[in-house]
């Protein structure tokens, strides 16, 4: 068995280079042994993909148990009411957002946001159903739901480009939090009193604001950046 002479790490018979620092393998007492198997796949399709099927089975099984489970109860607690519906409908919606990503390998992002987005408007509809709820579904929920996830496809499309910045990931984030209140006060003051009289969501897009103004100028200046860089190991 040898050693890197470099960085000390033990290094198997197969191995020409230290996996770690590269350095070149050299023991006139143990020559490389080129026919022995290597420790690790050399071959792309070597390593079988993970199963997530068993996941996505275990999930759906739990999910569907809750479901019936509060169903059957709902017919001996307070029958005259639907309130299982509201935990079936949660049951919906959580397995819509967890399990077709399981089963669809590499769903697109946009798409499975769009489901998701989906799943919280359908599930939020049924309520409203229940509740008889119409006008305040139309009136308040759905623009709300729209609008915030209109900010998250814009979100999963950035950071989908800028995947390797945090900065810029930071900086969206906190730009879309500020964005996404003041659309929720403007739908809430338009709902209650058809009109627009920003306030508290103000507060929070100027705090935003300002949380964004010193992480443009870190972006904008290259030795800030390798700075932050360094300190916060991003
Ligand atoms: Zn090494």
């Amino acid at each position: 068995m040898s050693y890197c002479v470099n960085c000390g790490v033990e290094l198997d018979d197969t191995a020409r280079f230290c996996p770690l620092c590269h350095t070149p393998v050299l023991n006139p007492n143990q020559p490389v042994d080129a026919a022995a198997p290597t420790p690790f796949p050399e071959e792309p399709g070597q390593v079988l993909p993970a199963v997530k099927r068993d996941a996505a089975i275990l999930l759906s099984a739990m999910l569907v148990s809750v479901a019936v489970c509060c169903g059957v109860l709902n017919l001996f607690l307070r029958p005259g009411q639907t309130w299982s519906l509201y935990v079936i409908g949660a049951a919906a919606m959580l397995w819509l957002w967890l399990v077709p990503p399981l089963l669809a390998r590499g769903m697109h992002l946009l798409l499975r946001l769009l489901l998701d987005i989906g799943a919280v408007a359908l599930y939020v509809a049924a309520i409203a159903l229940g509740m008889d709820g119409w006008s305040w579904y139309l009136g308040l929920a759905l623009p709300i739901i729209l609008w915030g996830g209109a900010l998250l496809l814009l979100l999963g499309l950035v950071l989908r480009v800028n995947r390797h910045s945090v900065l810029t990931t930071v900086m969206v984030l906190t730009g879309s939090i500020g964005l996404f209140v003041v659309g929720v006060e403007f739908f809430i003051d338009r709902w209650l009193t058809r009109s627009w009289d920003p306030g508290w969501s103000l507060v929070v897009l100027t705090v935003c604001g300002g949380l964004l103004i010193p992480l443009l100028v870190v972006r904008r200046v290259p030795s800030l950046r390798e700075e932050v860089r360094r300190r916060f190991h991003v």
